[in-house]
């Protein structure tokens, strides 16, 4: 079978980038090992997040080093083993996170994250997903006074440069909002401009959807039998072997293998993150989207039920599920919202593929013609699939993308 362009990889970013291709005229086959959206967009917190515009940053101060080293904590946890080789990445995310740094780089990425609900509007219509989204943004709640105000004049800050929209919360709006709520928070921060996703999982079989409405196609199949044929690419599929001119990896926390088979060696690092769903006791309501944000994980009323997602795990990407993080958020989640039985028959865990830099790698592979590069994304992925998808198809189709994407190329690791 010969195909205008091959993805490779059906999370949010590939299927993104499979319907832009697409709608541009493009033949596509999407090929990924597993149905779509199964890996890392399946299990995370369902935000389109808007007021993301500062990456997470590693933290700099060697007091706050000091108290992760403990490895006791909610937000963060690291396996020891797993450092020596997770070393040269961790030094250089913190070095990119210095003060300085992060703010120029939150400068480069800010283009990705303005555009990001007016992209996945644009796509949320076509494929007719509205009742999957919630528009009300998602809320931060504080335990003490000294961290409310340091957000709060964080947050003033970013809505002047960056033009996001918040409201600060008193502890009795939280008590209004959330009257399930049993643990008096002092305050909290509500960003209005964000959506959120009732089923990300959902969300990314109805775009897989309309991709094919286009004419595109979904095919099972493996990136590592990428090969080059002629002057373009070919892959093993479950329907016999594709080519296609242009071959597209959106591997998510996968790409550093198929990118190294063809000598490019990215510094990339995981983060892994757990969820598990939640019945509620009595008649309790969860309304908001609630980051516990002192202790360190996410409360998100889903369709499949309360969602609790934790913090970063640094680990290798494929040791063994180490689930402390979601058992002690658990613990703390119980006693402020009315948390029911686990629903799930252990927990989900995905890595989140992670920069040192914080920003995605999206471009022209250096040393290939007609190879495409979009991973990366970290703690934003499904914020970014579409933005990423639509400027990447530009590119590729020989149009200017709509957002200067300089910043994210290929070639700034020297590859
Ligand atoms: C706990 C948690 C919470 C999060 N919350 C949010 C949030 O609220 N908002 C947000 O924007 N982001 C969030 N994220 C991050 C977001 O989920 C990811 O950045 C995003 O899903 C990455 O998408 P992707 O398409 O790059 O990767 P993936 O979704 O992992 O897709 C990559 C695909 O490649 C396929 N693949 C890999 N190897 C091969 C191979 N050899 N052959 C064929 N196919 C292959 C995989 O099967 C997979 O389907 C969260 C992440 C976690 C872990």
């Amino acid at each position: 079978m010969t195909k205008d362009a091959i993805v490779l990889g059906a999370g949010i970013v590939g299927v993104s980038t499979a319907i832009h291709l697409q709608r541009r005229g493009r033949q596509v086959i999407l090929i990924d090992r597993k149905a779509p959206g199964k890996e890392t967009s399946f299990g995370n917190a369902g935000l389109i997040q808007r007021e993301g515009v500062v990456p997470y940053g590693f933290p700099q101060q060697i007091g706050i080093l000091l108290r992760y080293a403990l490895n006791n904590r909610i937000d963060a946890h690291y396996h020891l083993r797993a450092l020596p080789s997770q070393l040269a990445f961790l030094a250089r995310y913190w070095w990119h996170s210095n003060a300085k740094r992060h703010e120029m780089i939150a400068r480069a990425y800010a283009p990705l994250i303005e555009n990001s609900i007016l992209e996945h509007k644009d796509l949320i219509e076509a494929s007719h997903a509205e009742a999957l989204i919630r528009k009300d943004g998602w809320m931060k709640v504080f335990r003490t006074a000294a961290r409310r105000d340091a957000e709060l004049a964080e947050a003033s800050k970013w809505q002047k440069e960056f033009e996001v929209s918040y409201e600060a919360l008193s502890a009795s709006d939280i008590a209004r909002m959330e009257p399930n709520i049993t643990e008096s928070f002092v305050g909290g921060i509500r960003w209005t401009d964000p959506w959120s996703v009732l089923d990300p999982h959902a969300l990314i079989a109805a775009y897989r959807s309309y991709f094919e409405s286009l004419g595109g196609r979904f095919v099972t199949g493996d990136a590592a039998s990428l090969g080059q044929s002629g002057s373009g690419w070919k892959v093993m599929t479950s329907e016999g072997s594709i080519a296609a001119d242009d071959a597209v990896m959106a591997l998510g926390p996968w790409a550093d293998i198929a990118t190294q088979r063809l000598g490019y060696a990215f510094p990339l690092g995981v983060k892994r993150g757990y969820h598990m769903h939640y019945s509620t006791q009595g008649n309790a309501i969860l309304n908001n989207w609630t980051l516990d944000a002192e202790r360190g994980y996410f409360l998100a009323p889903m369709n499949q039920g309360i969602r609790l997602t934790t913090g970063a795990e640094f680990a290798s990407r494929d040791a063994p599920k180490t689930p402390v993080q979601l058992d002690r958020a658990e613990a703390v989640a119980r006693t402020i919202f009315p948390i029911g039985e686990r629903l799930d028959p252990e927990p989900w865990m995905g890595a989140r593929p992670c920069t040192p830099d914080m920003m995605p790698i999206i471009g022209k592979a250096p040393r290939h013609n007609g190879l495409w590069f979009a991973f990366g994304h970290a703690h934003h992925g499904l914020t970014l699939g579409p933005v990423t998808g639509r400027a990447l198809a530009e590119l590729m189709t020989g149009e200017t993308p709509f957002i200067d994407i300089s910043a994210y190329s290929p070639q700034r690791f020297g590859v």
